[in-house]
């Protein structure tokens, strides 16, 4: 069976061609999926300009498939809200659909799981299980939507897993979200974050020259790199940093930087001034993230007063530094706190 959210318009195109229908018949039913119904994928009887009996054949050969809500929970702090979703195949991931004043974001998962293996992060604490398809990264949207019965305009890929371990469905994801047929969200106003897969940062900067490209960088130096984030000993800092360089020359677009601080590992004077050494003159900037604690792992966080001054000695030095507002803090849907959860298969079995 066919997922129709995991086709791009062209791919519906294509299915339309082979079932003897004509290109815009694509574009309706493509309509239907995301915007017509309004809330988010429909029934395939609610596609009343389809001619009937293509709707019937639609529903042999395919499904409208989207993530099953298996639990939300809501922030008291600030209405942020962390759904668990289930998956065809019994896997679950997390997604965090956020409140800003610019409009509502959602922060996606690309893979269950993740096999990048960071020392302090949730997501990978039991391994890769799968990637993604690209409709089911896409479909934590629009279920998000339908439950919240509101417009996501901002898309950021930091959930779970690695989206450079899956570039393809990466790809097609952001196509599909960005057709003005479907959920229309600029390129300007997507955000996809990596550990540093260095070849797919230059693919990155040709295929989506307009997203939001983040790195997540955690150290100044290899050693403490390769200590926190294994994928460090394959792509360095020389190289990861090279390859942003170009990227930012190329494509004009300022490169984020994330970096988790961690007390007493790299948050001290002299990784602060490494840093800012490493990035100086380079069309940047740093997300400094005070480490959310994660159960499993013996980290603690750095104070605020001590973020506060680890970012004013970046800015010092000219670059460019903010403290990212945690949203979720008591729902643990922060940074580095969305898992694959053990409970899913019992969920869904209920
Ligand atoms: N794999 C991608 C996408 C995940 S984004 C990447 O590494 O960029 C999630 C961000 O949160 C990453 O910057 C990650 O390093 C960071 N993070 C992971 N664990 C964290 C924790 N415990 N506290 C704060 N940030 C964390």
């Amino acid at each position: 069976m066919i997922n129709l959210i995991d086709l791009q318009l062209n791919e519906l195109e294509e299915l339309m061609k082979e079932l003897g229908q004509p290109k815009f018949r694509a574009a309706q039913v493509f309509s239907w999926l995301y915007k017509e119904a309004g809330k988010g994928a429909a029934d395939f009887n609610d596609m009343t300009n389809i001619p009937k009996t293509i709707r019937e054949k639609l529903s042999e050969i395919s499904t409208i498939g989207l993530p099953e809500i298996l639990k939300v929970q809501e922030s008291k702090l600030d209405g942020t809200r962390k759904y668990l979703f289930g998956l065809a195949d019994g896997n679950g991931v997390e997604s965090v659909f956020m409140r800003y004043k610019f409009g509502n974001s959602i922060c996606v998962s690309s893979q269950a799981g993740c096999r990048m293996g960071c020392s302090f992060c949730a997501s990978t604490l039991g391994g890769l299980e799968r990637n993604l398809t690209a409709g089911e990264i896409a479909g934590q949207i629009l279920s998000a939507e339908r439950d919240t019965g509101e417009r996501i305009s901002h898309v950021v890929v930091m959930g779970s897993g690695e989206p450079f371990d899956n570039y393809e469905n990466l790809s097609g994801f952001i196509r599909i979200i960005n057709d003005p047929k479907g959920l229309n969200i600029g390129m300007r106003n997507i955000t996809v974050s990596t550990c540093g897969i260095v070849p797919m940062i230059e693919r990155f900067g040709e295929d989506f020259p307009q997203v939001n490209l983040a790195i997540s960088l955690h150290a100044s130096d290899d050693s403490r790199r390769s200590e926190l984030m294994p994928v460090n000993r394959k792509y360095p800092l020389a190289e990861l940093l090279k390859a942003c360089k170009k990227y930012a020359e190329k494509t004009s677009r300022r490169v984020t930087f994330e970096y988790t601080l961690v007390k007493g590992v790299n948050d001290s004077r002299e990784d602060a001034e490494r840093l800012a050494a490493l990035l100086c003159g380079m069309l940047c900037h740093v997300n400094l993230i005070p480490l959310n604690t994660v159960k499993e792992r013996k980290f603690e966080t750095t104070s605020r007063e001590a973020a506060q001054k680890f970012r004013e000695r970046l800015e010092a030095k000219g670059v460019p530094a903010t403290i990212r507002r945690e949203l979720g803090d008591d729902i643990d849907a922060a940074c580095g706190q969305l898992r694959r959860s053990a409970m899913v298969q019992n969920l869904m079995d209920q």
